[in-house]
């Protein structure tokens, strides 16, 4: 009781959230799209290329915006 309960790191979708807000946001993969994944199972992946950030299932490597796979 004596525990104070605001020393956790934010939950998972707080982070997308803060990529998003932080970096150019270049939309979603093509996967993650068709599945109708949720946002808590989303990675942030870099483009390199493009200069921002996308997000996809874990597996996928294509950014939406150029088609880019090296990262
Ligand atoms: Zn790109």
């Amino acid at each position: 009781m004596t525990e104070p309960d605001d020393q956790r790191p934010p939950p998972f979708g707080s982070l997308n959230e803060l990529l998003r807000s932080s970096y150019s946001f270049l939309g979603y993969g093509a996967l993650a799209v068709r599945l109708g994944a949720l946002d808590q199972q989303l990675y942030g992946k870099w483009c390199r290329r493009c200069k921002g950030i996308w997000f996809g299932l874990a597996l996928e490597v294509e950014c939406p915006r150029c088609g880019n796979r090296k990262g």
